[in-house]
């Protein structure tokens, strides 16, 4: 099955046209400043990276160009748009309708609208896609793949805040969870790597990027997970602060003279590496700068390891027997230290890292056993590939799976 995979942010549109049958990228694409002077870029048949610009007015627009695109003989990625069998949108809210993904129709797109309240940044344009391919490429089925859904088999003692039981009855104020695509992916990776049965594998899998999250997965489901009612909550990332005493905002509201939408600024835009280091909220120009001697730069880096292997303890905790701890995406992929102190010190409980082939520049971009033979916690760097994921999803969904 070819299946178009699209993921819309507020003024840029990302595609990977991929068969599910092999997992083969037949392209895939960026445009952004959509609305403007657009810039397109997608990978030829042999690698080879193209740029063009634009004027697009809207997500439908940018959405024709990489349709042309697709058939242009120049190319010939496809033959004709028929060949498309289906479209995978990323939508990051489903609220606590849905647990799975789903076919497109009036009543899912009327739902995401509403949990648009839950993820102003993100659903309505995830919304301008799916009506941009109703558009476009009409006939074709959507089907809605959801960041929330793979968290919904928490239990209510990870999900619910000891706060008036009223806001969750009036505003479902609860835990959510976010990447659940990304952790999914990586624990189903992980259990066939280690010949596991899904259904009894126990993991902790740290999606580690400029957004980062870590989930408790239990029996292949998850269980618990460090991101909340919003991506704000758990672990030190690039511009999030993470977990803090929520009396700091009333606090530093008091104190700047600030409103609601400058707090959210500075906690959401400013804070994290970026804002603490004061250099970037790029991990490796931290690390560059701690090693010439900036001691902020330095914290940082150990704030974030810190507020890491705070949730991989409670998460030792919650499951009692850890097959596997899971380290992907951006920074979980690529940060042999950041890897190494995560896990440092742990061999009383059954966790052993293999320090040197955690350091092997060939392990980047492959799944690898980082840890030493007598560990019983499999140790596991596991690049994540969420296109790949919601691509297959949109293939169960469609077959019926
Ligand atoms: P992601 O959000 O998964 O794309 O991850 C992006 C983040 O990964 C960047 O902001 C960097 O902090 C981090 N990153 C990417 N490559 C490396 C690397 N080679 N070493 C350390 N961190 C990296």
């Amino acid at each position: 099955m070819k299946v178009l995979v699209i993921n819309c942010g507020s003024s840029s549109l990302k595609y990977q046209l991929i068969t599910t049958e092999d997992g083969n990228v037949i392209t895939k694409g960026l445009i952004e400043k959509i609305g403007g002077n657009s810039e397109f870029c997608f990978y030829g048949k042999n690698g080879e990276k193209i740029t063009q610009s634009h004027k697009l007015k809207d997500h439908a627009e940018a959405l024709g160009v990489v349709v042309s695109n697709l058939v242009d003989p120049a190319y010939k990625f496809v033959g004709r748009l028929e060949e498309i069998d289906a479209i995978g949108h990323r939508v990051v809210h489903g609220g606590e309708e849905f647990s799975k993904s789903v076919i497109i129709d009036d009543r899912v797109i009327s739902s995401i609208e509403k949990y648009a309240e839950l993820a102003p940044l993100h659903n309505p344009p995830n919304l301008l896609g799916i009506h941009s391919c109703s558009k476009v490429l009409p006939g074709t089925k959507q089907v809605a793949v959801f960041d929330t859904a793979f968290h919904q088999t928490m239990p209510e003692s990870s999900y619910f805040y000891a706060i008036p039981y009223e806001y969750y009855d009036k505003y479902k104020i609860r835990r959510y969870g976010f990447h659940g695509t990304s952790h999914r992916y990586v624990t189903i990776k992980a259990a066939e790597f280690l010949k596991k049965d899904i259904e009894s594998f126990n993991c902790i899998t740290c999606h580690l990027g400029n957004g980062s999250s870590i989930t408790a997965v239990k029996n292949g489901k998850s269980a618990d997970t460090s991101m909340g009612f919003t991506p704000l909550e758990g672990v030190v990332m690039g511009t999030r602060c993470g977990t803090i005493d929520p009396n700091i905002v009333y606090f530093l509201m008091n104190k700047e003279n600030m409103n609601t939408a400058q707090i959210d600024q500075v906690l959401n835009k400013k804070s994290g590496l970026a804002g603490f280091s004061g250099i970037s909220n790029d991990l490796r120009e931290v690390t560059a700068a701690a090693k010439d001697g900036n001691r902020r730069a330095a914290i940082a880096r150990d704030l974030l390891v810190k507020s890491i292997r705070r949730y991989i303890g409670a998460y030792m905790v919650e499951l009692g027997r850890v097959d596997s701890i899971i380290f992907t995406a951006g920074i979980g992929e690529n940060d042999a230290y950041v890897r190494e102190k995560c896990v440092e010190g742990l061999e009383n409980f059954g966790i052993a890292m293999n320090t040197e082939i955690n350091r092997l520049p060939s392990i980047r971009g492959q799944l690898t056993d980082l840890s030493l033979d007598g560990s019983k916690t499999r140790i596991l760097l596991v690049p994540t590939n969420e296109e790949y994921m919601i691509a297959m999803e949109t293939a169960w969904v469609i077959n019926g799976k």
